[in-house]
């Protein structure tokens, strides 16, 4: 006999982890069903434990059919099936006259159901509705029979099927004549488990239905984990492995992988991890720390910096200390500096040089930056050799240079740049050459040329030195040509034929070099007899401005062709048309007896005429004609600087396309304006765009298709001259101030030549910039209107708005605006600029003003003013305008007094002139008092009593007669003292003098 026992089987998972067994299973006498039934029996296995089988042996009967069914098992989703079972076969022929029809083999089937519901009878014991999984033979029979089961062999067979998807299913084993016993059978599927891999998490996942099946799941990221590559996907096969893994997580900044990379861990305090990636955590580099666990940098302690390009794996870095021993040497205006690098770095290999530049002394009163003129080699701003070589400074000027130090982080740090400053004073120095130089005109025998001043002067230009020779010769065939202004006519050329030109300009510390050489050629006698007939049209083309004066120039112009001379008494047309001279006309300062034609012309075809844009009929037009458009985004605003008429002026940058950056002024239009307002504000950029002078302020453009609208101009560093000169009460040399004048007078010549009537002309009005060149300014004409009533300086009068104490005695009355009144204007800044910005006619009426004129009374000499000058303005405040000199000449005779500083050491009495200097309401008349001390007294000035006594200077006939010396000598060293002094000993001449002239 057989002994079977079936064994009980639990759920549990095998070490490989990969098998689930779902089910114990116990066969169920219930539903065992066969013809000749299986039986259970009790037996021992081979390590004698007492087991249950089922046994199955009736080799002697044919035609067996004998079933065993399991209990209903649910499937759980399992979507294939495995059957482990060990059984033992009894070989046929071990057993005794045994039929034929004995077997060693049995089937296994399943059948699935969505309930419990086999009975004896159902589902019938037969293939189909069962499903065959296989016919099972063993691997080992046994021959013997042994009642203590000692030589039982057990075999051990696996089949599997699927796949199946009701909610259950039944097994059943089938001998058909058979010796065997089951022993034992295990049902389960296979799953892969939860695992994390790549840095993902894997759900638990079935096997499919087959046993090639791969069947895909999604992972998700393990906390503080990010996706690298996607979709992450790991494939359950058949045998519940794991396989083919795609995408994967990596730990995120801040955290890194540990215990074998499933789990991402914050990093430490002091460390950092800056990426996502399989790194570990780093320790913070020097000179930084973290605030919190997890950091994905480490920060810089106070004091350190980092730029934006360091690598965080850097040390923090701080700024330099100052460059070292900063060595100049001084050559005239250009000087080397050199340096050794700071003490520290910083920590930084990145450590360049910033030189600043600072004109002292010469300015308002501390030091100001300097101009963009000056010269830098290699360059002004991130040196990287301690060296660099400055150049084109102004002659006898002081300088501070500061050389900074800094580094990637400098801007960073509130107390950068860390700089060493040296300071230097420049020498004397020629001036620099001029480099630009244009043909005015020609004509079959003569070339008139103009040229820029030179960019450095470093002093008051004396004159211009032009060479020229024919260009087939050579420069020792030269002809030299000086001139006293940026223009000359040179004479006597051969028609047709081309000259080289160079010209230098001279100053008292002698030639600069000459410029580059420049060639123009004479007209031939033909192209000067075309020319001619051409230049009709167009002349009166351009001269829209009035038809009367059209006319005018007509005629002057025929006059002037048939003359060939091109000089031509005139007086007519004294007001439309301007003086043009090549500079050589002689005047003698003292005389002072000017041309009394008044006018010559002389009509070239490069000379223009101004036009006034409100004879446009739409003044915009005249906008876009003399004006040009800038883009708004070349224009950089910084700082407001001003109050202008109709809105702020401020400082800016002007970057133009494939320009240097420049700094410049813009007016600016306050917003809500009118159309009138617009057209006024912008007429004055109409106006100064058809100027170019260096003495007339410049137009760089206007903005006027977005808002704000602006006028762009160059920018005058020390504004405006009245306010400049009040700041630097005496501090400059009498040539500095007339080298002003000579600007001014220069820049009206020029205006005057083109015809323009300035109507304004005001120290308020000149802008001065730091080579303290002078600009006329201020082309606004809204000023004059009737309805503006915002600036007292502007008294109503019939027709307008006039600045009564600047303007002629002909204009006031009559509005007669000409380039004479400008003069006697000119004659008024002229007062103001040698009494360094005092109010003209102080503090009287503007009715008193007009009536002191009218009865011939003058502006007496300021403190310290020569009195050639005070000739000058005397001679610019002639009561006949045509008897006032014209700028041509105010020109010629400052640079006589240039060129002859001696002219300008007399400080003498008055001369006896047919004008009597005004009388000063703030100075009492000295006839009112008994004595000098009296006198003395009621200037103010008692304290000095004394001394006067003991310098014997106790008349008013010696007093009249003192000078600064004698002032100085008698012991007053108080320059307001003595200034008060020398004021109220002027008045007491001019007194004097009006006393005598009125007993004469
Ligand atoms: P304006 O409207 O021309 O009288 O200008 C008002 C003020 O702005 C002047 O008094 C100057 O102080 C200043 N300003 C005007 N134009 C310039 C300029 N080009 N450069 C420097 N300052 C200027």
């Amino acid at each position: 006999m057989f002994v079977f026992v079936w064994r009980f089987y639990v759920v549990t998972q095998t070490e490989s982890q990969k098998y689930v067994y779902f089910l114990y299973l116990r066969l169920n006498l219930n539903s065992v069903y066969s013809l000749l039934q299986w039986e259970e029996v009790s037996g021992y296995d081979e390590n004698m434990n007492t087991i249950r089988t089922y046994q199955v042996c009736n080799v002697f009967s044919a035609n067996q059919n004998n079933w065993v069914r399991t209990k209903y098992i649910p499937r759980r989703g399992a979507q294939r099936i495995h059957v482990e079972m060990k059984f033992s076969v009894r070989d046929c022929s071990s057993i005794p006259r045994v039929p034929g029809s004995c077997k060693e083999t049995f089937n296994l089937y399943y059948y699935e159901s969505d309930a419990d519901t086999a009975t004896k009878s159902s589902p019938p014991w037969m293939e189909n509705p069962w499903i065959k999984v296989d016919t099972i033979a063993a691997d080992e029979s046994f021959s013997q029979v042994d009642l203590g089961g000692r030589v039982m062999k057990i075999n051990t067979e696996v089949r599997s099927f699927g796949p199946v998807s009701r909610n259950g299913f039944y097994l059943a084993f089938q001998d058909y004549g058979g010796c065997m016993s089951l022993i034992a059978v295990r049902v389960f599927y296979r799953k892969c488990p939860r695992a994390i891999r790549n840095g993902a998490i894997f759900q638990e996942t079935l096997s499919g239905a087959e046993s090639t099946s791969l069947v895909a799941a999604r992972g998700a990221c393990i906390p503080n984990a990010e996706e690298v590559d996607v979709p992450i996907k790991l494939y359950c096969n058949g045998d519940g492995e794991w396989m083919v893994p795609i995408g994967r997580c990596m730990c995120k900044a801040g955290h890194e992988a540990v215990e074998n990379g499933t789990v991402c861990r914050a990093c430490l305090s002091g460390y950092f991890k800056p990426a996502q990636g399989d790194e570990a955590c780093l320790q913070c580099p020097i000179n930084s720390r973290t605030t919190n666990d997890g950091a994905t940098n480490c920060v810089c302690r106070n004091g350190y910096y980092r730029t934006d390009s360091d690598p965080i794996q850097m040390p923090c870095t701080t700024v330099p200390s100052a460059p070292q021993n900063v060595i100049s040497s001084v050559n005239e205006t250009s000087l080397m500096l050199e340096w050794n690098p700071p003490r520290e770095s910083g920590g930084r290999e990145d450590v360049v040089y910033n030189v600043i530049c600072k004109s002292c002394g010469g300015g308002r009163g501390g030091c100001t930056r300097c101009g963009d003129n000056v010269q830098f080699v290699p360059r002004q701003l991130g040196l990287t050799d301690s060296r660099v070589f400055i150049s084109d400074l102004l002659a006898h000027t002081q300088y501070t240079f500061e050389v900074q130090a800094v580094n990637g982080v400098s801007d960073q740090s509130p107390y950068s740049p860390q700089y060493a400053s040296v300071n230097i004073t420049t020498n004397q120095a020629a001036p620099s050459a001029v480099s630009i130089m244009h043909q005015v005109s020609r004509t079959v025998d003569s070339i008139t040329l103009s040229w820029s001043q030179p960019d450095q002067p470093n002093g008051v230009i004396l004159d211009y030195e032009l060479q020229y020779y024919e260009k087939d010769q050579t420069e020792y065939n030269s002809s030299i040509v000086r001139s006293q202004t940026n223009t000359a006519v040179i004479r006597g050329l051969k028609p047709g034929a081309i000259y080289v030109f160079q010209v230098r300009a001279r100053t008292v510390a002698g030639f600069g070099r000459y410029s580059g050489k420049m060639y123009f050629q004479t007209m031939t006698e033909e192209e000067y007899n075309t020319s001619i007939q051409e230049k009709l049209p167009l002349i009166i083309g351009s001269a829209a401005a009035g038809l009367v004066f059209l006319i005018a120039l007509v005629v002057i112009i025929i006059v002037c062709n048939r003359s060939r001379g091109f000089e031509r008494a005139d007086s007519e047309y004294t007001d439309k048309l301007q003086h043009y001279t090549s500079g050589h006309s002689e005047l003698t300062t003292q005389s002072l007896k000017y041309y009394s034609c008044s006018l010559c012309f002389q009509v070239t075809p490069g000379m223009k005429i101004y036009i006034d844009p409100f004879t446009y009929e739409d003044p915009n037009e005249a906008v876009r004609e003399f004006a040009k458009e800038i883009d708004i985004s070349c224009v950089k605003i910084e700082q407001v600087i001003g109050a202008g008429e109709f809105g702020e002026v401020c400082s800016g940058n002007l970057k133009l396309p494939g320009k240097r950056e420049m700094f410049v002024a813009i007016k600016t239009l306050k917003s809500g304006y009118t159309e009138k307002q617009r057209r006024d504000f912008l007429s004055e950029a109409s106006i100064m765009g058809q100027f170019d002078h260096p003495n007339v302020i410049h137009l760089e453009g206007v903005v006027t298709k977005s808002s704000p609208v602006m006028i762009i101009t160059e920018f005058m560093e020390n504004g405006s001259l009245d306010s400049f000169l009040r700041q630097n009460d005496g501090q400059f040399t009498v040539i500095q101030l007339v080298g002003m004048l000579r600007g001014i007078a220069s820049g009206m010549k020029y205006l005057a030549d083109m015809n323009y009537v300035h109507r304004d002309l005001a120290a308020r009005n000149i802008l001065v910039n730091s080579n303290l060149v002078c600009k006329v300014s201020d082309f606004g004409l809204s000023r004059f209107l009737e309805d503006d009533t915002s600036d007292p300086t502007y008294t109503s009068a019939l027709g307008g708005k006039i600045p009564i104490r600047w303007t002629a005695p002909e204009a006031i009355q009559y509005r007669k605006f000409t380039s004479a009144s400008d003069v006697w204007s000119y004659g008024i800044v002229m007062w103001e600029v040698m009494s360094y910005g005092e109010r003209p006619y102080w503090d009287m009426t503007n009715q008193d003003v007009i009536n002191a004129i009218e009865q011939d009374y003058r502006l007496p000499p300021p403190m310290d003013c020569p009195s050639a000058l005070h000739q000058l303005m005397l001679d610019c405040w002639q009561k006949d305008r045509n008897n006032r000199p014209k700028f041509s000449q105010i020109v010629n005779n400052l640079d006589k007094m240039i060129r002859n500083p001696n002219s300008l050491k007399a400080m003498t009495p008055l001369s006896s002139g047919v004008h009597l200097p005004l009388l000063d309401r703030s100075v009492p008349d000295f006839s009112s008092f008994n004595n000098v001390d009296e006198w003395l007294d009621a200037i103010k000035m008692g304290q000095y009593k004394d001394n006067f006594a003991n310098a014997d200077f106790t008349s008013f006939d010696l007093v009249s007669q003192m000078t600064m010396e004698d002032i100085l000598r008698v012991g007053v060293t108080l320059a307001g003292h003595q200034k008060k002094i020398l004021n109220s000993v002027q008045m007491m001449r001019a007194q004097m003098n009006q006393i005598q002239s009125v007993e004469v």
